[in-house]
């Protein structure tokens, strides 16, 4: 179900609200001064989700005219995936948006198709449909590869949404003197947040239904949300413990054939319910360079190595944190890239990965920032925010041009500074999300 219309009757963009398409330069002259404007770079982005249409947007807004886009994706429609976690309790399918229009917009095209196959020497892909297409540079954004961990575990997919699953377990009785949901996070997946956001938000609807069962989290990580740094951990443990979840962290969970068990002790995982995420694979695309679960290497400015004019973004590479946030700086790294070899005046700058993270907690959200690179420090947490626009998935183009969620005095800023680290407080009601009293548009 497409919310276009309903929530978007105009779709902005940053044409719209800040630089018009065409203002870019090449190397500091204006294009009336040049006698023939250079041949436009044909660009080819592959998949519709966070990566892909970032670097559409930071490639309308870098290099104007100079490229031209198409973007290829077998769905016709933008995910916002990281609102998953909701649809267990809201029974809402995560929000999305047409990408057919957006591409129309801002006067490229999109091609509903698969990429199939790359030939680097030839720069040309081949397409699901059969179709051969040419271009100067690549960007591959097709995302991972969801699979079950586990057989008998409940695994979030977006089916959840359409199912009364995870109520039923929450009111259902003790089975066999089990009172325990048990929430997952297997070996191998690195962004963890989705478990601790399941939990949080089981609670709070067990509450809602009147119901009291007890919720364990089970996870590799040595600390809750490790990879934020200590103040993020010390923050969610306290938070974890008033909202009665009991916290094992440091463990795997393994599937036998008596249940689940606990390593490193091998206990018996007593539970009524096991709810785990997925972990990917990448996804292994023909002609490109890949390590062994499918995913694909990138350097510092997006580009696959030994494969000329192609760049991949988001979580089909082979950077081990999968989140959308990264997405986009990878996105933005490709897409400075890809510009300046298009003769747009822009000096591209390594993508140095920076992690901010939106904890949805049943209540009030925890934002979460830490750097990953160059001594990271203890991170921080705050119920104040972190970014601005504040969306669950930051980024420098898209939340800004997917709306904002709240009335913003940002709405007139430069497009070049739309990702902004601040710290500031707003009225809590603010923070409100999704699943809470007062919910407002979604995105946040
Ligand atoms: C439950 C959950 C919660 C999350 N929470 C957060 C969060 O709070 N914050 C955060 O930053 N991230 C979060 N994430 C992670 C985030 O959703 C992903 O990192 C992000 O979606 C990755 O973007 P992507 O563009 O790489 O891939 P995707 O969003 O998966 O998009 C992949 C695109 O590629 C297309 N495609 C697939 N195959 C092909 C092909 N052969 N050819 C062309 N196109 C193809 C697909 O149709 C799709 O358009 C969460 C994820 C989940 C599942």
């Amino acid at each position: 179900m497409a919310y276009v219309g309903r929530m978007y009757p105009r779709i902005p963009t940053i044409g719209i609200r800040g630089l018009p398409r065409g203002t870019a330069t090449v190397r500091g002259l204006p294009w009336e001064a040049m006698a023939e404007p250079p041949p436009r770079k044909r660009v080819l982005v592959a998949g519709g989700g966070f990566a892909g249409l970032e670097t559409v947007l930071a490639l309308h807004h870098l290099a104007g005219d100079l490229v031209d886009v198409v973007l290829l994706a077998p769905d016709p429609e933008f995910v916002y995936r990281p609102l998953l976690v909701e649809a267990p309790f809201t029974r809402r399918p995560p929000e999305r948006r047409e990408l057919a229009p957006i591409l129309d917009q801002l006067g490229w095209r999109f091609a509903r198709d698969g990429l199939a196959r790359v030939d680097a020497e030839a720069r040309a892909v081949e397409t699901t449909s059969g179709e051969t297409r040419p271009y100067d540079a690549l960007v591959v954004c097709t995302g991972a590869r969801p699979k079950p961990a586990y057989e008998r575990a409940v695994t979030l997919t977006e089916s959840l949404a359409d199912s009364d699953a995870v109520d039923e377990l929450l009111r259902a009785a003790p089975s066999e003197g089990r009172d325990r949901i048990a929430f997952v996070v297997p070996p191998g997946v690195t962004w963890s947040l989705p478990a601790y956001e399941l939990a949080l938000l089981a609670r709070a609807r067990a509450e809602d239904l009147g119901a009291d069962p007890e919720i364990a989290l089970l996870t590799p990580e040595h600390k809750p949300l490790a990879i934020f740094g200590t103040m993020a951990s010390s923050t969610v443990e306290r938070l974890l413990a008033a909202r009665r979840i009991e916290v094992h962290c440091g463990v795997h969970v393994v599937e036998e054939d008596d249940g689940f068990h606990v390593v490193p002790e091998r206990t018996l995982l007593e539970a009524r319910a096991v709810i785990a995420l997925p972990y990917l694979e990448g996804p292994a695309v023909p002609g490109l360079p890949a390590d062994e679960a499918g995913f694909i290497p990138i350097d510092e400015h997006a580009r696959v190595p030994g494969a000329e004019g192609v760049y991949a973004a988001g979580d089909g590479t082979s950077f081990p944190v999968k989140q959308g946030g990264i997405a986009t700086q990878q996105a933005d790294a490709a897409a400075e890239h890809i510009a300046a070899s298009a003769g747009a005046d822009v000096e591209p700058k390594p993508f140095e990965p920076v992690l901010r993270g939106k904890l949805f907690t049943g209540s009030e959200s925890i934002n979460l920032r830490q750097k990953l690179t160059g001594g990271a420090g203890e991170g921080e947490a705050s119920h104040d925010y972190l970014w601005w626009p504040p969306h669950k998935v930051a980024g420098r183009y898209l939340p800004a041009f997917l709306g904002l969620s709240t009335p913003a005095p940002s709405a007139d800023v430069d497009p070049s500074s739309l990702l902004v680290d601040v710290n500031v407080s707003f009225p809590h009601t603010w923070h409100s999300e999704p699943g809470g009293p007062k919910r407002g548009p979604r995105y946040s």
